[in-house]
């Protein structure tokens, strides 16, 4: 578990979300009635965006993450919003662990990433993220991400 930060502890606000999820044996926050993305993430609306709920769990609880970093799950449950539960890594890290758990089962044989559907209505579904970012997640160039979100490339979906 590289790049990982070790948090304070912090009285968490579980009224505020208290009639959102059940806690199951693993002691997980289990989101129920949130919208789930496509990659199986629960979100939630915040400042008129929509955001990951774990994201706003962490930032209801211990503010913003430094930049570049980002909220991950130690108990590996998308679905989990248990402030205990979760931890601030590195983006690179999270593609990481993502790897090295099987998740990102992309990738060609010359390490060139094919983009599936699915891939791409992830990518217009999150064009707020960066071309950069989103690239290194998908393990293909950003300029394929731009041509997505422009709508030039896959413009059927
Ligand atoms: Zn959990």
């Amino acid at each position: 578990m590289t790049g990982l930060i070790t948090r304070k502890l912090i009285p968490v606000a579980k009224e505020t979300l208290s009639e959102h999820y059940d806690v199951d044996e693993n002691g997980c926050w289990v989101c129920k009635d949130r919208f789930i993305d496509k990659d199986g993430y629960p979100r939630c609306n915040y400042k008129k965006k929509t955001m990951l709920a774990a994201k706003w769990v962490w930032v209801d609880n211990f503010g913003e993450p430094p930049n570049g970093m980002v909220v991950k799950h130690s108990c590996d449950n998308r679905l989990c919003v248990n402030p205990d539960h979760l931890s601030l890594g590195t983006q690179g890290a999270n593609i990481q662990d993502r790897v090295l758990r099987g998740r990102s089962a992309r990738g060609g044989d010359n390490g060139r990433a094919k983009l599936s559907e699915k891939d791409v209505r992830y990518i217009k579904y999150h064009s707020d993220s960066s071309n950069s970012v989103l690239a290194m997640e998908f393990g293909v160039e950003a300029s394929t991400i731009r041509l997505i979100k422009k709508g030039i490339n896959w413009s059927h979906i």
